[in-house]
């Protein structure tokens, strides 16, 4: 393999691509997994519509909730820490600058041409430096909660269509297979290609989510089938 001369790093895009997939394999795997549940029970197209279309919404709904209640608390402490470093600075200003050149001494600078960074960094924007070089908060990119929680909600909602365009696509007799076929390979393309904007091997990523989704699938057709064999 040729090396490019400027390496891409990608371990820096991974947070917000491994919730974005994560988000998608959830919607198809869980929406999938529940129509085939009710299909296999041998119950009206009608009916495995409404179970894909409640899954589509529940879990849209959930993952808005659980997103915005995690991205608030971390948006919390960030303010938090942003509200303490302010006071910091007001109070004891000599001690700050001294604590913000021992960052860059650690960072391999020699002392004196430390506190001439830490200095000139201060005079520019005294509190971005602390928050940059102490606390690693980016000012300019502090986390949204409601962004997150659209987000994540609307990424779930489109990949359950997979699934719900796959029963409204066939007839009854390819009803099972198809959901399941179309599904499986929706979840290996987005295994392939997170792991490709990751930067990680493809086939395993897209053979372990592949393999995760056909487990969930199987058991809740066997259960749909449990049921709809006793008659329930
Ligand atoms: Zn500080």
């Amino acid at each position: 393999m040729s090396r490019s001369p400027i390496e891409v790093h990608r371990s820096g895009r991974t947070g917000w691509l491994r919730a974005a997939v994560l988000g998608s394999d959830d919607a198809i795997v869980s929406t999938a997994s529940l129509m085939l549940g009710v299909a296999a029970s041998s119950a009206s197209k009608a009916a495995i519509l409404i179970a894909g279309v409640a899954g589509l919404a529940s879990g849209a709904m959930s993952m808005a909730v659980g997103e915005y209640v995690s991205v608030s608390s971390q948006r919390d402490t960030e303010k938090a820490d942003i509200d303490l470093e302010k006071r910091e600075l007001s109070e004891q200003p000599q001690a700050e600058l001294n604590e913000l050149a021992m960052i860059y001494v650690k960072r391999g600078l020699d002392r004196e041409l430390a506190m001439k960074v830490a200095e000139q960094l201060s005079a520019r924007d005294r509190l971005n430096a602390h928050l940059r070089d102490e606390l690693g908060i980016d000012a300019s990119a502090l986390s949204r909660p409601l962004q997150a929680a659209w987000t994540s909600a609307a990424s779930f909602a489109t990949f359950a269509m997979v699934p719900i365009a796959a029963l409204l696509l066939t007839t009854a007799r390819w009803r099972i297979p198809a959901i399941a076929a179309v599904s499986l390979a929706s979840l290996a393309a987005l295994g392939a290609l997170g792991a490709h904007l990751g930067g990680a091997p493809l086939g395993r990523a897209a053979l372990r989510v592949t393999l995760g989704g056909a487990l969930a699938m199987a058991v809740t057709t066997a259960i749909g089938m449990a049921f709809g064999i006793s008659g329930g």
